[in-house]
């Protein structure tokens, strides 16, 4: 790791993970208000919120993001399938579908 950006102690940390897409390293971070990963670049610290609507709890905040683990592509899909199953929906509008190239 090369840089880091300051956290903000106000700001929740959230947990990421290191996807790599098309030798391409990105931190996915699972976000249940929008029940989908937000994807960042791979550094530790704080970022905006990558989330859909102002009624997020990080839209104000954003959040700190702190290395997890590593995952494939494919793991991030079947965890976020999983993880949408059992989380409760909290947005009621449309998500758009995740793009993954
Ligand atoms: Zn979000």
């Amino acid at each position: 790791m090369s840089f880091e950006i300051p956290a903000k102690p106000s700001a929740p940390t959230l947990p990421a993970y290191e996807v790599t897409r098309i030798r391409v390293v990105r931190w996915f971070v699972w976000c249940n208000h929008c029940r989908d990963w937000h994807v960042h670049g791979p550094a530790p610290g704080h970022r905006e919120a990558h989330c859909r609507g102002q009624e997020s709890p990080y839209y104000r905040t954003g959040y700190n993001l702190k290395l997890v683990g590593k995952m494939s592509q494919t793991q991030a899909r079947r965890e976020a399938e999983a993880r949408r199953k059992t989380m409760p929906l909290v947005i009621t509008r449309p998500i758009p579908k995740f793009k993954w190239h």
